[in-house]
C-alpha cells in the first residue's frame, strides 16, 4: 500500500507522491516554535506528530529532508523584551535551548535544519521586494509594507485555498499590523512592520526603512531558502491554517507565480481535561511541569501518539498513568527478548512489518496501529515459555528486529536498563551475603530497604537483577 495523507489543500485524503522525479527526496516543513515561553504540551502535540510524520516517511523508504525554523522575532517575542529589559537574543536563546532540549526528551529526531528568523532578514527583505515589484505588496502611510489581497486576487491567484473564506464580506483597503488575527477581519497584512519607538533595539535596515519582519514572511521565506520554491509537505496546528498559513501561501505563490506546496498537513488541537488549555483554569501543562510530576519524555509522547492527528486530543494526567502501565508492558516483553536473545542478531518479520505498514500507511491509522503492536505483545508472550531451546535466541532475535522496526516509527523506545547507584548495590550485595549466611529476616529486610528507595531485586538464574521501580 502507498502512503496516503488527508491533504488540507484538497480537503481529501490521497496519495502522497514526492515532488521528486526519482520519488526519494521528500522536503518536508513544520511551522516552529515560537520562542517567548516554554513549549506547552498543545504544541508539543504538534511537534509530535510532525515527527511521526517524518519517521513514517523515512520508514516508508524516502530520503527527508526535516525544517523546522525558529521563530525568534515577532510582535509577543518584542514585548516581553520590552517588558523583562532584557536583549532579543538573550531572551529567545534561553527559550530555543529549552525547547530543544524538551524535543529531545519526547524522543523526537532533530530537524535537519532549524533557521532562525533574525538569520534570514536577507532573504525575508529579498522577498518582499518581489512582491512589491509584482505589485502585489505596497508601502503604507506608517510606514509599513502590506500584502494587498485584491491586487493578489486581481492577478488571478486564490487567496483562501485551505479555508473558506467569505472574500465578499471583506472591506477593500482594510490592514491589520498584528501577527495575528481573527477570520473576519481577512485584510492586508504587514509583511515589513516599520520601527516604532515600542521596539527597543529590535530592528533592522531595509529598503523600506528600519523596521522588522512580519511572522507570516518569515515563514515564505525560510522555507523556500531551504526547500525551494514549491516542496512537498508543510504542517502545522490547525489553528495555523488562518491568517499564518494561508498567508504564506499568498506570500510565496505571489512571489514566485509557483504553486507553494504539494500537501498541508494539520494537527488537530489538544485539550486537557476536557478543556481549552488556560493558565487561569490550571490546566496549562508545559512538558517540564509534568517531568516534574514525576512522569518522564516517553509516557507523554506514548500519550500523545495514542490518537489520530485529525482528532481533537483530550490530554488528561489519568491518561499519563494509563500510558506508564502501558509502556511498563512493552518494556517487560521487550527486556525478557532481549534476555533470551542474549545478543543474537536476526532478520525482521516482514510479513508483520507490511500489515503494520498498512495501518500506519491509512493516513496514519494510528489506533490500528497499536491494536497491532499489542496483538504482537500478546502472541510474543504467549509463544515464549513454548519456543523449543535451540529456537529461543534465534526466535527472541528475530522478534527484536521487528520490534526495532516498529519503534523506528513510533520512538517510545525501552527504558534503558538503569544503572544501580553504589549504595544500592552495596545492599543487594549484604543481602546476598545475608542469604549466603540463611540470615532471611536481613535478607527480606535488606529488600524492603532496597524496594523503599526504589529499587526490586529479582533472583535469576544467572544471579541477582536490579531494576528500577
Ligand atoms: P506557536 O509556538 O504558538 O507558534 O505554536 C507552535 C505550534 O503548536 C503550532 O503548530 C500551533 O498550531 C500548535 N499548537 C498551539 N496550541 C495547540 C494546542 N492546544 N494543541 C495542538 N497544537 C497546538
Ligand atoms: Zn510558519
Amino acid at each position: 500500500m502507498a502512503l496516503k495523507l488527508f491533504n488540507t489543500l484538497t480537503r481529501s485524503v490521497q496519495e502522497f507522491v514526492p515532488l521528486d522525479p526519482q520519488k526519494k527526496k521528500v522536503g518536508m516543513y513544520c511551522c516552529g516554535p515560537t520562542v517567548y515561553d516554554f513549549a506547552h504540551i498543545g504544541n508539543w502535540r504538534t511537534f509530535v506528530f510532525a515527527d511521526l510524520v517524518r519517521r513514517t516517511l523515512e520508514f516508508s523508504g524516502y530520503d527527508v529532508t526535516h525544517v523546522m525554523n525558529i521563530t525568534d522575532v515577532e510582535d509577543k517575542i518584542i514585548k516581553r523584551v520590552r517588558e523583562q529589559k532584557t536583549t532579543l537574543r538573550e531572551f529567545t536563546g534561553k527559550f530555543e535551548a529549552a525547547f530543544l532540549d524538551d524535543l529531545k526528551a519526547l524522543g523526537c529526531r532533530e530537524p535537519h535544519v532549524k533557521p532562525r528568523a533574525t538569520e534570514h532578514i536577507a532573504e525575508i527583505i529579498a522577498l518582499i521586494e518581489k512582491l512589491v515589484a509584482r505589485g502585489v505588496a505596497y508601502k503604507a502611510a506608517d510606514g509599513s509594507v502590506y500584502f494587498s489581497i485584491e491586487k493578489y486576487r486581481g492577478c488571478g491567484c486564490c487567496y483562501g485555498q485551505l479555508l473558506k473564506l467569505n472574500l465578499d464580506e471583506m472591506r477593500a483597503g482594510e490592514r491589520v499590523a498584528s501577527d495575528e488575527y481573527e477570520k473576519e477581519s481577512v485584510a492586508d497584512f504587514a509583511l515589513w512592520k516599520a520601527r516604532v519607538p515600542d521596539d527597543g533595539d529590535v530592528f533592522w535596515p531595509s529598503p523600506f526603512g528600519e523596521g522588522r519582519p512580519g511572522w507570516h514572511i518569515e515563514c515564505s521565506a525560510m522555507s523556500i531558502k531551504a526547500l525551494g520554491e514549491t516542496f512537498d509537505l508543510h504542517l502545522g496546528g490547525e489553528d495555523l491554517k488562518f491568517p499564518h498559513h494561508e498567508d504564506e501561501i499568498a506570500q510565496s505563490e505571489g512571489a514566485t507565480g509557483k504553486p507553494f506546496v504539494k500537501f498541508w498537513l494539520h494537527g488537530a488541537h489538544l485539550l486537557v481535561e476536557g478543556k481549552k488549555m488556560s493558565k487561569s483554569l490550571g490546566n496549562f501543562f508545559t512538558l517540564r511541569d509534568l517531568l516534574a510530576k514525576g512522569f518522564t519524555g516517553r509516557e507523554v509522547r506514548y500519550l500523545l501518539l495514542t490518537s489520530h492527528y485529525r482528532e481533537t486530543f483530550n490530554f488528561t494526567l489519568d491518561g499519563l498513568h494509563g500510558a506508564k502501565t502501558a509502556l511498563a508492558r512493552i518494556d517487560e516483553c521487550i527486556s525478557k527478548l532481549r534476555d533470551m536473545a542474549a545478543g543474537k542478531i536476526e532478520q525482521a518479520d516482514d510479513v508483520y512489518l507490511g500489515q503494520f505498514r498498512d495501518s500506519l500507511e491509512d493516513d496514519l491509522n494510528i489506533s490500528a496501529v497499536w491494536g497491532k503492536i499489542y496483538e504482537w505483545i500478546r502472541q510474543t508472550n504467549k509463544e515464549m515459555d513454548s519456543v523449543p531451546p535451540v529456537m529461543r535466541s534465534f526466535w527472541a532475535a528475530r522478534r527484536l528486529a521487528t520490534w526495532d522496526k516498529i519503534d523506528s516509527v513510533l520512538g517510545v523506545g525501552v527504558k534503558a536498563e538503569a544503572e544501580a547507584p553504589a549504595e544500592i548495590s552495596a545492599l543487594a550485595a549484604a543481602r546476598a551475603e545475608a542469604k549466603k549466611a540463611k540470615d532471611f529476616k536481613r535478607a527480606d529486610a535488606i529488600r524492603d530497604e532496597l524496594k523503599a528507595k526504589g529499587w526490586v531485586i529479582e533472583d535469576t538464574p544467572k544471579g541477582i537483577k536490579l531494576k528500577k521501580i
